[in-house]
């Protein structure tokens, strides 16, 4: 079976479970990521709620890319991180008074109105500290991701964004506002996506969207086209990088970019997610009737993509390599849903075989909770294990 390489050894004297971080591959992907930004001269916010482990994020930060947060916490982790307000944009269906005040005390350098009744308390709040809010609109270009249902945010019916139906409205307010200065439109059509026709749809959206707000006499000096890209969680230890090329290119090939308009993107999982695995040990292995259960330590509370989205992660026993045997891998907690997999192929699980759930960089640490009065995970990086 082929596996990961991981520090086993050191391993053996760190508590379970906890998050690891491959560190060189995180930079060989910040470093392609990088490279084709900069064929087309585009930028890029990483996605902060994909993983926001304050060495992660300060890494993804001296690489030069900005931050994109959904939150309050999320623009505090950033700016501490060392991203500069200039390169912070904030999203959210639910933005908070504080959280809207935060950002502006901070100059960040756009907000991605979602909604009418949002757009005119940000120029309320802004009015009442005699700043001028740079905003673009979150437009629902009605494109159908094909991912998981719970992942999808791009179509009409939708708490995410405007529909292209109501931006007249929101145009028309706009122009007796003083204290926003509308500079773009942003889309984010969803998560975890493999199939690149999605954001092939949605550059054809954008250009007939384009067309329609210029010949109202609208020009849009930036466009953000959200994260979206998927990993290939089948194999990580042949695809650890996703196709970025490609994705980027299809972007450059169909979006009609006028000069001088800058044109932005917000990847999160496609950075992060193969970079990262969490470590757990076996604590029993139960014989059933006819299966047999692999017990850990670990369990939705320490990722929870399994029991909230039916999410596939691969798994690995790296301290065994004795012959195959098939399992359903299950957690502690008590829920029936705190399942990572059935019908598992593992080398033979004993007690205190560390098995490593893979591909859990993105989404992983960051859901993390402390249901049943857990502790949180901790996390260890490659370059400071030894
Ligand atoms: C979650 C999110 C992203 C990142 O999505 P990924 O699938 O991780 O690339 C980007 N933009 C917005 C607005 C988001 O909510």
């Amino acid at each position: 079976m082929i596996k990961g390489t991981f520090p086993v050894e050191p391993f053996k004297d760190l508590d379970t479970p906890f998050y690891y971080y491959d560190i060189d591959l995180l930079q060989k992907t910040l470093q392609i990521v990088r490279s084709e930004l900069c064929k087309y001269g585009y930028h890029c916010h990483y996605a902060i709620k994909a993983n926001a482990n304050p060495r992660i994020l300060k890494i993804i930060a001296e690489n030069g890319l900005g931050a994109d947060c959904v939150s309050g916490g999320e623009i505090k982790a950033a700016l501490d991180a060392g991203f500069p307000a200039g390169k912070i944009v904030f999203a959210g269906v639910g933005k908070a008074d504080w959280e809207i005040n935060l950002g502006l005390d901070n100059h960040i350098a756009c907000f991605n109105v979602e909604s009418l009744p949002e757009l005119r308390i940000l120029n309320d709040l802004a009015a009442a500290k005699g700043k001028t809010a740079t905003i673009a609109f979150r437009v629902n270009p009605n494109v159908d991701a094909h991912t998981h249902v719970k992942i999808t945010t791009g179509l009409t019916e939708n708490k995410f964004g405007i529909n292209t139906g109501m931006l007249p409205l929101l145009f028309d307010e706009l122009s007796n506002m003083k204290n926003v200065r509308f500079t773009g439109i942003h889309f984010h059509i969803g998560s975890q996506i493999t199939d690149l026709s999605a954001f092939q749809h949605l550059c054809i959206c954008f250009n007939e969207i384009q067309d329609d707000l210029e010949a109202k006499g609208i020009v849009l000096q930036h466009i953000n086209f959200g994260g979206g890209l998927g990993i290939d969680y089948y194999h990580p230890n042949h695809i650890s990088i996703p196709d970025f090329e490609n994705y980027f290119a299809v972007f450059h090939k169909l979006v009609r970019q006028r000069d001088g308009q800058q044109v932005h993107f917000e990847l999160g999982r496609s950075i992060v997610g193969q970079c990262g695995a969490l470590i757990s040990k076996a604590l029993y292995v139960k014989e059933g009737e006819v299966k047999k259960f692999a017990i850990l330590d670990a369990g939705f509370t320490e990722l929870i993509r399994p029991a909230m989205y039916d999410a596939y992660h691969r798994m690995e026993n790296i301290t065994s390599d004795e012959d195959v045997e098939v399992y359903d891998v299950v957690g502690p907690i008590c829920e029936s849903s705190d399942i990572f997999g059935k019908d598992v192929e593992l080398n033979k699980v004993r007690r205190n075989d560390l098995i490593a759930l893979r591909s859990a960089g993105g989404y992983g640490e960051t859901m993390a909770s402390q249901y049943n009065c857990r502790p949180l995970p901790k996390s260890y990086f490659s370059d400071a294990i030894v």
